[in-house]
């Protein structure tokens, strides 16, 4: 039987709790298990499910203990896993047909490619003695605001089942509103953990770049791809990058610095911090809720010892048509590795040329979004356009990194909404990539600027056609490699 109080407590206490010998890694595997066979049919956050291989993970944990053994500092704890980094015991499919061993009259995600390796964040999880509980749905490939591009089902935002719970990272943010699991891993390339965690009303952490490797991950934009946390509270989130971060040789960008004690630095107090606004963070288009709940965080802020700073970014104006040009450049060459040839799916009748290989497989395999991309990024990289498109686009980049050095002179963090509305219906902006594309231009920047940022629940908002109140979320950017410090300014 489910039981609903067990997986609403923090991930720390389950786990000292597990430590403690209080409660059976077992039993809290169980209720996992359990509230995702009640709940995932109707929202679809899991794409595949560990079962058995999760239970047998956890009794061995409980044997452990029962020998004395020292056990990590997850013991017990279920974890979801974004379905884009590679395990060895469950498929990963990153949600698209072309990753499946062969298409059936439906996508069948069981199907999907094994492989022989983990990610290194997931090895990491193993190694602290999480549970992963199972592979989480996205939107296909990672490219998304709303996990409805998915090739098996959409994720749905539980406390609005007819809307989107935002994406990538969808199905992790939902895993855990829903009570699924207390912690999960997505990925952050423009926002996918942070606008996710806002419209779903969870804390989403995504660090700096190359705090986590990147090893064994799907690769969408390799200068802006990041592993994130998912977490109901701010420490559970701290405690999660902790696990998962710090140098890697198997990924070359991985950072090789100290992560420090990032717990602890949730404890540090808002006394003395200065916290940024920039004049361009409620930019036309922000639902006049989200406006009022974030100035209500930031007068909570400033009661608490914190004092708010206004400042500028003037060239964050520019991150949208910066990022999808990047973006969708780095995608159309990291793209190119789904060839029918080397693994996931192959259609192919035997007879015909390789290049018809290479086209039947592509052509069946990825979805609308992802061809999209593809054709964008190809055609911004190609001779005679590169000049105008990428080149200009780094040039931007460069100017919003500058922009944020600034600003860091002045500021500690910097604070915006995380996204410009709350949860939209679903298949609301699906026919309209651009109205899509706008649901992240809160979150680019600090993607842009490699920063860490981190998305917070700070109230809920009526959506604009009336309904429910939903989640509004409040960002918080920090200095380059400062991951404490943008925890320390969340948990406050
Ligand atoms: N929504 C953005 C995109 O579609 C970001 C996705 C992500 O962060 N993975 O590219």
């Amino acid at each position: 039987m489910t039981n609903p109080s067990l997986l609403s407590s923090s991930a720390l206490e389950l786990a000292r709790r597990v430590r403690a010998g209080e409660l059976s890694a077992e039993a809290l595997t169980r209720a996992s298990l359990d509230a995702i066979a009640a709940e995932n049919g109707a929202l679809g956050a899991f794409l595949s499910v560990a079962g058995e291989r999760a239970l047998e993970v956890a009794r061995g944990i409980d044997l452990r203990r029962e020998r004395g053994e020292a056990l990590g500092p997850l013991a017990g704890v279920p974890v979801g896993v974004k379905d884009v980094l590679a395990t060895t015991d469950l498929p990963t499919t990153a949600a698209s047909r072309i990753l499946l061993r062969e298409l059936g009259a439906v996508p069948d995600a069981s199907r999907g490619y094994v492989s022989p390796y983990d990610a290194t964040a997931v090895a990491r999880l193993r190694a602290a003695d999480a549970v992963i509980v199972g592979k989480c749905n996205l939107d296909e490939l990672a490219m998304g605001s709303s996990s409805e591009t998915s090739a098996f089902f959409p994720v749905r935002n539980p406390l609005d089942p007819s809307r989107t719970p935002g994406g990538s990272s969808g199905g992790s943010a939902v895993a855990v509103a829903a009570g699924m699991v207390p912690l999960s891993l997505g990925t952050d390339t423009g926002g996918s953990v942070r606008q996710p965690a806002s419209l779903t009303g969870t804390v989403g952490f995504k660090p700096s770049y190359g705090r986590v490797s990147r090893y064994g991950l799907f690769a969408f934009a390799s200068s802006l791809d990041q592993v994130g946390s998912f977490a109901r509270d701010v420490r559970g989130a701290a405690r999660l990058t902790e696990i998962v971060a710090g140098h890697d040789p198997l990924d070359a960008t991985s950072l090789d610095a100290e992560v420090g004690d990032l717990v602890q630095a949730c404890d540090g107090g808002l006394e003395g911090l200065r916290v940024g606004v920039p004049r361009e963070a409620f930019a036309e288009g922000t639902e006049p809720e989200v406006e009022a709940r974030v100035r209500e965080a930031l007068e909570r802020m400033g009661a608490r010892g914190a004092r708010i700073v206004p400042i500028s970014l003037p060239s964050t104006k520019h991150a949208i048509a910066t990022y999808y040009v990047l973006a969708t450049a780095e995608a159309s060459s990291n793209l190119a590795r789904y060839d029918g040839v080397r693994f996931g799916l192959r259609v192919h009748d035997g007879a015909s040329p390789l290049g018809e290989l290479y086209a039947e497989t592509r052509g069946r395999g990825f979805g609308a979004e992802v061809k999209r991309r593809i054709i964008l990024g190809t055609f911004v990289l190609s001779a005679g356009y590169y000049d105008a498109y990428y080149l200009r686009a780094q040039r931007a980049r460069r100017l919003v990194c500058l922009d944020y050095a600034r600003a860091f002179d002045e500021v500690d963090v910097v604070v915006s909404p995380t996204s410009p509305v709350v949860a939209f219906e679903l298949g609301s902006r699906t026919s309209d990539p651009l109205a899509m594309y706008a649901a992240d231009a809160c979150t680019l920047p600090a993607s842009l600027a490699g920063l860490p940022a981190l998305s917070l629940p700070c109230g809920v908002a009526e959506p604009p056609g009336g309904g429910p109140k939903l989640p509004v979320g409040l960002q918080i950017v920090g200095p380059p490699r400062r991951d404490d410090l943008v925890l320390r300014a969340a948990a406050y």
